[in-house]
């Protein structure tokens, strides 16, 4: 029989995350860390505007592009926050979360066949994104030993002449690491060296702690070569608003915008509506929630370190990405034996690639009640594996 599937599709695998929320889903009193959104609901500000302008009759498709107001407060957003100027005429598009921008993105500028450089441990959907793009992802390793952070001369190995593009992601998820300035201008020198691309997923850039969050598009002649993704999901606590944008310059935006008119016509009005409001006035709540992650980070990290789980301290994100290899487990079967012995979920760290193993990741975008609870439970099952060792090791005697 002939195949009914794209070959492109075939290569996809199932995500590693579900097989874990699903188990979960199915069993009582799980405290559960594995979950990538906000525990915060959306500002009630932005939801009154969105239902004010169902109440007003604003219910039409808006410019494919976005509404011109959204795209205006974008682009003040950008100057004023991070320094980069786009025009909201040309340069900015309104899409349907982070994912439709990453994904509109890479079908636009890639080729068949052509690389993009990728960081693992890594967003679950950026390889599976370059693949059905057409591209081919490769990877570049990292540890905890910098980080997950990747040394220039990693790059440059992993360049030839396919290389269309680096994808980067600061704050990061899966391991929360913030690239320094520092940082972003050695990966800019390469980029320019070998005239890149570079798309840079700044979808958690509200979500920043310690230094103060740099995009590489700020820097000297990247601003021409740089696509940034970004959105309301995390910083805003708009997950199910489904709202994101992209910010590059124009010749790539308006090849961008064809794609875009062609599969999506508009992101729905009333969301956007509501993120006029939350550029306008919502900063405030914006920075309440940062201090309370930045909280919930420091409690988690002195937890983890203090029962041993090796575990740099974040500079972004809601995520932490200890190492379990003292305890002689895989990621999955710590994170099983977790589950199913004290009730917490954690994500395994080989569903981020293969450089996430020897490591589970947990989200603290959960109650402080919440966090210390699964704590003292993981501390309890570190314990029941302590014992169980001594127990075989004293049986090989
Ligand atoms: N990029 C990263 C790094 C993410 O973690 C996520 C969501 O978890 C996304 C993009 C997708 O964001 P959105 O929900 O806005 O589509």
């Amino acid at each position: 029989m002939k195949t009914r599937l794209s070959s492109l599709v075939n290569q996809i695998k199932p995500s590693g995350i579900r097989k874990f929320f699903d188990l979960a889903n199915n069993m009582d009193g799980v405290i559960s860390l594995g979950v990538g959104e906000p525990d915060f609901v959306t500002p009630w500000s932005i939801c009154h505007a969105s239902i004010q302008s169902i109440e007003r009759g604003y219910t039409s498709y808006t410019e494919p592009e976005g509404l011109l107001e959204l795209r205006k407060e974008i682009s003040n957003y950008m100057k004023n926050r991070f320094q980069v100027t786009y025009s909201p005429y040309t340069d900015i598009l309104v899409t349907v979360g982070g994912s439709q921008a990453l994904d509109v993105s890479l079908r636009t500028v890639l080729n068949p066949g052509e690389e993009v450089i990728m960081i693992e441990p890594s967003y679950v959907a950026y390889a599976p994104l370059i693949t059905l793009a057409g591209g081919k992802p490769i990877v570049v390793q990292t540890s905890i030993d910098t980080e997950f952070k990747p040394r220039p001369e990693q790059i440059r190995r992993a360049i030839t002449k396919k290389t269309k593009a680096i994808l980067i992601c600061s704050p990061n998820n899966p391991t929360g690491s913030l690239f320094s300035k520092v940082e972003l201008e050695a990966i800019a020198e390469i980029i320019k060296e070998y005239d890149l691309l570079v798309i840079t997923d700044e979808i958690y850039a509200e979500l920043s702690y310690d230094e103060s969050f740099c995009s590489i598009a700020s820097i000297r002649e990247m601003r021409e070569r740089t696509i940034i993704v970004s959105g309301f999901s995390k910083g805003y606590a708009m997950t199910g608003w489904r709202l994101g944008y992209i910010c590059a310059p124009e010749s790539i935006t308006q090849a961008i915008l064809r794609v875009m008119q062609n599969t999506l016509v508009s992101v729905p009005s009333m969301t956007q509506y509501g993120a006029i409001e939350g550029l306008k006035n919502g900063e405030k709540h914006v920075m309440e929630m940062r201090k309370s992650y930045r909280q919930r980070r420091n409690l988690v990290v002195s937890h983890l370190n203090e029962m041993g789980l090796d575990c740099h301290m974040p500079g972004g994100a809601f995520y932490v990405f200890p190492s379990i290899r003292s305890t002689g487990l895989s990621s999955e079967e710590f994170a099983e034996q977790l589950l199913i012995n004290q009730r917490v979920a954690v994500v395994p760290g080989n569903a981020f690639g293969e450089s996430g193993e020897g490591h589970i990741r947990c989200s603290y975008a959960s109650s402080m009640d919440n966090l210390n609870e699964a704590m003292k439970r993981m501390r309890a099952f570190l314990k029941s594996l302590k014992i169980k060792q001594e127990k075989a090791d004293t049986k090989g005697c």
